[in-house]
């Protein structure tokens, strides 16, 4: 994964640091990227598979 400045738009070579800041040599600058979360929908599709898991094993 490679991580991309949020002022510049330049993607950095080094690997993405999620947990500190990366550092961006064209604006010569620290940044933060920001993991995104996990959809909503993938939450609601994960209930609906274990909801009809369940079905199935209590037959
Ligand atoms: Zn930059």
């Amino acid at each position: 994964m490679r991580a991309q400045c949020p002022r510049c738009h330049c993607v950095v070579a080094q690997a993405k640091n999620c947990e500190g800041p990366n550092f961006c040599p064209q604006c010569h600058k620290l940044f933060r990227v920001r993991e995104p979360k996990t959809p909503a929908w993938v939450l609601g599709v994960v209930t609906i598979l274990i909801a009809n898991w369940q079905i199935l094993c209590h037959r």
